[in-house]
């Protein structure tokens, strides 16, 4: 691993970076994902780089919906295994809910096998995915393949980075899917029943604190399910960012005065 000290301003992101170049010389991760994570890091660094207030609700809703479902399952691809493997396990465990390879690019029997043993390895039990029988309706390509005791069984899905044709056919099937994407504009964030907008690395393990104060709570659950509003959610990122960018000009221009 790189030498980079804790003092250096992107030291977290610069991490998961290495983190994800490392796992890209192993096929772990994708060719193509190294490049989806630096679209990614843009909007974590117009975020701050930590979660925002108004995602926090989200992530309490998605908690809420994930908590109620009666066949959860959550969706991993590649850059998702080399991320955040421990938080993807303790989030299955906090649900409880079942774990599926499902990646978009470069699809092959080896790489599923690949992404499902080093899961398993990092505390995820029994991952789904391998081989898997099942396909998403209107869906072509490999992309469409699904494991027919996981997402095809699922009433909800949570994908921490979806494709946006999928995202979308999921919706179709009558999944309700939650999705985690730092890119509010892009097509999985818009069509999803919830998207989260945050890093997998911080939204992951928040999702498993809070499903785990939530549990048992049935009226909260309930009150927080109906409260589910992907466009209302939208909206409320752009403002956020919004306003984010209008103070960070400010600053930079009583810089300047200074
Ligand atoms: P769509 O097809 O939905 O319009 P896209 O083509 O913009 O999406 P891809 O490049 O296919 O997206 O997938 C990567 C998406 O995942 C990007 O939107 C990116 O912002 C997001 N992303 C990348 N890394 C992370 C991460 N660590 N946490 C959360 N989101 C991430
Ligand atoms: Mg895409």
């Amino acid at each position: 691993m790189h030498d980079l000290p804790d003092t250096h301003p992107r030291a977290a992101s610069l991490r998961l970076r290495y983190t994800i170049a490392e796992h890209a010389k192993t096929g772990l991760v994708a060719e193509t994902g190294p490049v989806s994570h630096g679209r990614g890091e843009a909007f974590d660094y117009i975020l701050g780089e930590a979660t925002p207030a108004p995602v926090m609700d989200d992530i309490r809703a998605a908690a809420a919906l994930l908590l109620s479902a009666k066949w959860p399952v959550i969706s991993v691809n590649g850059n998702t295994a080399a991320l955040a493997p421990e938080a993807v396990a303790d989030l299955a465990k906090a649900i409880p809910a079942k774990v599926e390879v499902n990646v978009f690019y470069g699809r092959t029997h080896e790489r599923e096998k690949m992404i499902a043993e080093f899961l398993a390895s990092r505390g995820c039990g029994d991952v789904l995915g391998v081989d898997p029988q099942a396909r998403v309706p209107n869906l072509a390509s490999s992309r469409g393949s699904v494991d027919k005791d996981g997402i095809a069984k699922a009433d909800v899905v949570i994908v921490p980075l979806e494709d946006g044709d999928r995202a979308e056919a999921l919706v179709a099937w009558g999944k309700k899917v939650i999705s985690i994407d730092l890119n509010p504009i892009s097509r999985t964030a818009q069509t999803a029943t919830l998207n989260i907008c945050d890093n997998v690395v911080r939204a992951l393990p928040a999702l498993a604190k809070v499903a785990r104060e939530l549990k048992g709570k049935q009226d909260e659950i309930e009150k927080l399910i109906a409260s589910i509003d992907n466009a209302k959610a939208s909206k409320r990122i752009f403002a956020f960012m919004r306003e984010r960018l209008a103070r960070l000009e400010e600053e930079m221009d009583r810089r300047k005065k200074g």
